[in-house]
């Protein structure tokens, strides 16, 4: 087989929930956000595995990532939707039972004409300014929406990743003057904002990378592994390149391996003579451009010829990878392509 192998480990997944979940006291409730694909690893899968590992509260982008969960969990668990409301999202948000995150004015009159008496949650802006309802927007109707037993009331952390970041404190802070006294359960920590202790956790935690072994949950279990096969080994002689654009020439005589994966399958051509694949534990340099479908690895110092090379594993993770690219490991998690076989794993009790 030519196509790189991508391995998940779902009791891996499972771990992770469980070890973000015992970060926040008995009373909280520990959620699963599980949009874009769950971080590209596989929305079905992963969300089986969550739920059989105790998550009921599960958290999308949109509510068209709600049917594949919603179909891959039956109708117990509850999804919510972060983009909340928006025209044309009526028939979904009902058939699928999905309960929207309402983030506007307009959001709350679509919702409330549409559907009335169907479950809503309500997100508001403490200062990152992307999502939610502004404190002189939800002041004045505050009561009214509260009369309508929304589900929770949330808000989001721009700097979680930092800790002693002054925005977090004061996020923190907002969101406590605009929900006072209210009795609704709330929710403002994902990954980030757990690490970050109980001020920040409330009546519900929504975790996302932390669950797929990402940073700033260091304390993950790994999670995600790809070995590309190696299809052609080749000698090449001082004063030869490699790759389009020769910008690899060889120094000495040098064995390059070339392996299938490129930047079609998600691998950023920005790691191009920059970034290591690994034989078990030895690097083994990238040499030249990462093109479409094909990288080629120096493999001059192996003993033996591989049959394929590791760009993602306990050697090097998503987040080391997202390093070398200037890049995020949400990013690398997100880019994974759709060409590769992806086995499901239960690696770990
Ligand atoms: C993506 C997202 C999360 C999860 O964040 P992580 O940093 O991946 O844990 C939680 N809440 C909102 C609103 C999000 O957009």
């Amino acid at each position: 087989m030519s196509t790189g192998r991508l391995t998940i480990d779902l009791d891996a997944v499972a771990a992770n929930w469980r070890a973000l979940d015992a970060k926040s006291d008995q009373g909280v409730q520990t959620s699963a956000v599980v949009k874009a694909d769950a971080y590209g690893l596989g929305v079905g899968k992963v969300g089986r595995a969550l739920a059989a590992a105790g998550a009921r509260r599960f958290f999308v982008a949109v509510p068209e990532e709600g049917a594949a969960l919603r179909e891959a969990l039956g109708p117990g668990p509850e999804i919510s939707v972060f983009a909340g409301h928006m025209p044309g999202d009526t028939d979904m948000i009902h058939d699928l039972g999905l309960v929207p995150m309402l983030n506007s004015v307009d959001q709350l009159t679509r919702h409330f004409e549409a559907l009335p008496g169907h479950p809503f949650g309500i997100q508001l802006d403490t200062g990152m300014n992307r999502l939610g309802m502004e404190a002189a927007e939800w002041g004045p109707l505050r009561e009214l929406i509260v009369a309508q037993n929304p589900r929770l009331i949330m808000s989001h952390l721009a700097c979680a990743d930092e800790p002693t970041h002054l925005m977090n404190r004061q996020q923190l802070e907002t969101f406590h003057e605009m929900t006072e006294g209210l009795d609704v359960p709330r929710s403002l920590a994902a990954t980030g904002g757990i690490l970050m202790g109980s001020d920040y956790h409330f009546d519900l935690t929504r975790p996302g990378i932390g669950l797929y072994g990402g940073l700033p949950f260091d304390a993950a279990a790994p999670v995600v592994s790809l070995d590309l096969p190696v299809v052609q080994i080749r000698d090449v002689a001082p004063g030869e390149s490699v790759g389009y654009s020769n910008t690899w020439v060889a120094e000495y005589q040098t064995r390059v391996a070339t392996v299938c994966g490129g930047y079609a399958d998600g691998i950023s051509r920005k790691i191009s003579n920059k970034a290591v694949m690994f034989h078990e534990d030895t690097p083994c340099p990238i040499l030249g451009r990462v093109s479409m479908d094909l990288i080629t690895v120096d493999v001059t110092h192996l003993r033996e010829i591989p049959k394929s090379l590791t760009l993602l594993g306990t050697q090097q993770n998503a987040d080391d990878l997202a390093d070398v690219a200037g890049t995020i490991g949400y990013e690398v998690l997100t880019q994974l392509g759709a060409r590769y076989a992806r086995y499901y794993a239960r690696g770990r009790g």
